[in-house]
């Protein structure tokens, strides 16, 4: 089972040596979630070696240039590698027509369909696995914060009660353990509870795009196993960072704390803290210990447990 984020853009506003503009990536048995579009995206893709699947949606938080100026390379690029699935790109209004102004100036032939939908908040996406939904965060323009959640999946699989039950070894067997309800030959109706544990809970994850602190933003994170929040700003900042909608390291984790998250990713960092990182850092772990300011191609896997690491390839920056 494959469930990882990819930290490929972690700079606010501008990029830095080390650091490119938000993009984060997640994959999940073959399909690539891209979460913000920031310029250079593509090649932080490449670069990473996640590739681009046929199953590729794209989920745009908001549209300062810093989270959608690597739409147009990539929908080009995409192009010149001959893509034939559809593209679905998720973000609030006036996406459509940055990608409608794209497709009429920038002269490449898309080689497949951009669909743009264009929502608020609610559900965006309900997959047979999964749930994408928005809210509507705290930030200078109309800005989205999305969840991934990962559905319950069928517990632990007892032989023996299946046995007891009469059930014969097999595809019937098989059935219950992806939580099917069967019929046995005998006409007897098999519930998946009657050979089962209880369900395990899935991954959750919540990306916050840009925000000053906000309730929805804690709602939407309740109980998340990771909350990618902004952090712009260090506690000195706090009025700069109220000024221009976004967050302090100590707010971003008071925003963790109260949604009950596993685990904080701060992102969005502003240049100015380059080399000064652990200042933001220990700031957010007064009040939120399990914490990292993640970094461009740090790796989050969450099968078979939660680890965080860095994509091994070489010659990365
Ligand atoms: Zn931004
Ligand atoms: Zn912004």
């Amino acid at each position: 089972m494959q469930f990882q984020v990819i930290f490929l853009g972690t700079a606010g506003s501008m990029p830095t040596k080390s650091r490119g503009l938000p993009c984060i990536a997640i994959r999940r048995k073959g399909e690539l979630l891209l979460f913000d579009c920031g310029e250079g995206a593509q090649r932080q893709i490449i670069k990473a070696g996640i590739g681009f699947p046929s199953k590729f949606k794209i989920f745009i938080t908001h549209l300062h240039g810093d989270h959608v100026l690597g739409l147009p390379g990539l929908l080009q690029t995409l192009s010149l590698l001959d893509r034939s699935a559809p593209l679905e790109i998720y973000g609030p209004k006036g996406l459509r027509d940055f990608i409608d102004s794209i497709k009429e100036t920038v002269r490449f032939l898309l080689t497949f369909d951009v669909m743009v939908k264009e929502i608020g908040e609610g559900i965006v996406i309900e997959d047979k696995e999964y749930i994408v939904r928005s809210s509507w965060t705290d930030h200078s323009i109309p800005c989205l914060a999305y969840s991934l959640e990962e559905k319950p999946k069928p517990g632990k699989f007892y032989p023996e009660k299946a046995i007891s039950l009469g059930i014969p070894r097999g595809p019937l067997w098989k059935k219950l353990q992806l939580g099917f309800t069967i019929k046995l030959p005998d006409g007897r109706v098999i519930e998946p509870s009657q050979v089962l544990g209880p369900p395990k809970p899935g991954v959750k994850i919540v990306y916050s795009g840009d925000t000053r602190p906000c309730g929805a933003v804690i709602n939407l994170a309740l109980n998340a196993d990771l909350l990618i929040h902004e952090a712009t700003f260090d506690d000195s900042l706090a009025e700069r960072a109220l000024r221009d909608g976004h967050s302090t390291s100590s707010q971003a984790a008071e925003v963790a704390l109260k949604a009950n998250a596993k685990f904080l990713a701060l992102f969005h960092v502003s240049a100015r803290y380059e080399g000064r990182l652990n200042m933001i850092l220990n700031q957010a772990k007064k009040i939120f210990p399990n914490a990292i300011v993640a970094e461009d191609f740090q790796l989050i896997d969450f099968y078979p447990k939660f680890n965080v690491s860095r994509i091994g390839n070489e010659d990365l920056n």
